[in-house]
């Protein structure tokens, strides 16, 4: 199952969440087909949206993370609802690319870096709220990283990760935040920075002991206390009424084409795949 931590040091001055999202990554994976890089790209925006819009705190309220850095993968999309329940697509789910020089997945050669990370905080009454940073890397993590230092004024630490099996299933999948309150004394700056290199790539620490053992690992030393602890899935909220709306709101030419083409309507949801079909006479 997976989950999302939120957790505090108990001076006040470390704040952490952390996701374990392999069944949200291996979701998105089987919905899109996606490759491995791919998977790796989109996994990591997911766990990273998750985190993000579970602050949101209005049931109405949504996020929206949108990437697009001009590689080959093209855009990358994710919408997550308050609870940090995501879905999301990849513009070229089938993109491979060789590992690189590290022997890892090229997530930021796909992605590419010569474009923007926006996030769109919509509170469904006032105008959203948008921010957005210029890509650094396109490997995520440090985009986001920016993203919160840039915007939010915060100095961040973000970890993602997506652990991709042989047959291109996804073993493990997630990451964490690490935010310093303003006023953190040195030595703690420095703790952090410690337990962050000590736990080194997140996949293998949730691998083996998920969110729970991923949040001991970064808060060592600091005898965090748990705030939130949330069961978090890959969840589509589309509805065949939704498309009809859409359908229905289409400009005149185009509803005299379906009305003179008789022909049955059909409709598919990017993010989960599922066909929707409509008859002429119900547009
Ligand atoms: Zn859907």
């Amino acid at each position: 199952m997976d989950e999302l931590i939120r957790a505090i040091s108990k001076d006040g001055d470390v704040s952490v969440s952390v996701i374990s999202s392999g069944s949200i990554t291996e979701r998105a994976r089987l919905i899109h087909g996606t490759t491995p890089v791919v998977t790796a790209a989109l996994g990591r925006t997911l766990a990273a949206a998750s985190i993000i819009g579970s602050t949101l705190k209005k049931p109405e309220a949504s996020l929206t993370v949108r990437i697009n850095g001009g590689g080959p993968a093209g855009t990358i999309l994710v919408v997550s609802d308050y609870l940090g329940n995501v879905r999301g697509f990849v513009e070229n789910p089938k993109v491979d690319l060789p590992k690189n020089a590290t022997g890892k997945l090229d997530v930021g050669g796909a992605v590419g870096k010569d474009g923007m990370l926006s996030v769109i905080k919509d509170f469904a009454e006032k105008e959203p709220y948008t921010g957005a940073v210029q890509l650094v890397s396109g490997e995520i993590a440090e985009d986001f990283a920016a993203y919160f230092s840039a915007s939010e004024q915060i100095p961040t630490a973000c970890a993602l990760g997506v652990l991709v099996d042989r047959d291109r299933s996804v073993l493990a999948a997630g990451g964490y935040i690490v935010q310093l309150l303003p006023g953190a004394p040195e030595d703690t700056i420095d703790a952090v920075e410690r337990n962050v290199a000590a736990t080194g790539a997140v996949t293998n620490v949730l691998k083996n002991g998920g969110a729970e053992a991923l949040l001991e690992s970064i808060m060592r030393g600091f005898s965090p206390r748990v705030l939130e602890r949330t069961p978090v899935e890959y969840r589509c909220t589309c509805t065949r009424e939704r498309f009809l709306t859409a359908l229905k709101s289409l400009d005149k030419n185009d509803l005299d084409d379906i009305r003179e083409k008789g022909e049955p309507v059909e409709t598919l949801c990017q993010f989960c795949d599922a066909v929707y079909l409509f008859d002429p006479a119900e547009i």
